[in-house]
């Protein structure tokens, strides 16, 4: 079977209950006040930077398995009503995934401004308690600058999903880069610089790696997936993997420039 489709994405998941690993939404997760080490608890989260409606398949599979994962939207560019309401209804969390600093170009009053309302839309169709940042790699702008100067983020939020992470008690991977290993083809997609993490954590490469991992782990996990990587067709699958595969050297090339640049 292919990597990185929807039908390997079901694999993962009966991965998961076959190990009796246990669903939290981000937003159950920060009101836990948080987790021990061992819990056997996944945290799934799906950023949809593209195509919305690809989040719907994997929602079904979830909700089939009775997992409940956290579905992150761009506000204006994946803001879908239909599947926003469609991802609540399957019974998962909805949140935003917001990029108003690289929007505002790095204009923090105005980026304030724009999250506020942004918000406020998405609060229309459903509940908001978790927000995310969009990396965008062609920015230089790190969306989660939106907090400088903030003791914490409010606006009715339970928490940011990189910096309220507790990472010494989950162990994180992410899809970016169509692969699960951190590395040059994921520009800002891992654990923030000087946040603890557990350390020695196992490295996984693919997802067949990672059930392994799954069968014999009984650490929390905390898994990012992009729905728009894990098409359920062939040629969905192909023209994903084309679009990676540019994406991720367009990433090593604007690494290089910013070497380049900030010499
Ligand atoms: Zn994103």
């Amino acid at each position: 079977m292919r990597d990185f489709c929807a039908a390997k994405y079901r694999r993962l998941c009966v991965a998961l209950v076959d190990a009796g690993y246990q669903s939290l939404t981000l937003a159950d997760y920060f009101q836990s006040g948080g987790l021990p080490l061992e819990a056997r608890r996944v945290i799934l989260r799906h950023d949809i930077d593209r195509f919305p409606g690809m989040a719907i398949p994997l929602a079904r599979i979830e909700r089939e398995l009775g997992l409940r994962a956290t579905y992150h939207v761009r506000v204006p560019a994946t803001f879908n009503p239909a599947v926003i309401r469609t991802l609540a209804e399957l019974g998962h969390e909805v949140g935003f995934h917001y990029e108003n600093l690289s929007k505002s170009r790095g204009e923090l009053v105005r980026a304030r401004q724009g999250f506020a309302d942004d918000l406020a839309q998405l609060r229309t169709l459903c509940e908001v308690k978790t927000v995310s940042m969009h990396g965008s790699p062609a920015s230089r702008i790190d969306n989660r600058d939106l907090w400088r100067s903030r003791s914490g983020i409010d606006d009715g939020l339970l928490g940011e999903a990189y910096l309220d992470m507790d990472y010494r008690t989950v162990l994180y991977y992410s899809d970016t880069g169509r692969t699960w290993q951190e590395g040059r083809f994921n520009i800002r997609d891992h654990i923030p610089d000087g946040q603890s993490r557990i350390t020695g954590a196992p490295v996984v490469r693919t997802t067949d790696d990672l059930i392994d991992l799954i069968a014999r782990e009984g650490r929390n996990l905390y898994l990012v997936a992009h729905p728009e990587r894990w098409p359920v067709s062939p040629g969905g699958w192909a023209l994903a993997g084309l679009k990676d595969l540019a994406f991720n050297w367009a990433k090593v090339l604007i690494r290089k420039s910013y070497a380049i640049r900030t010499r």
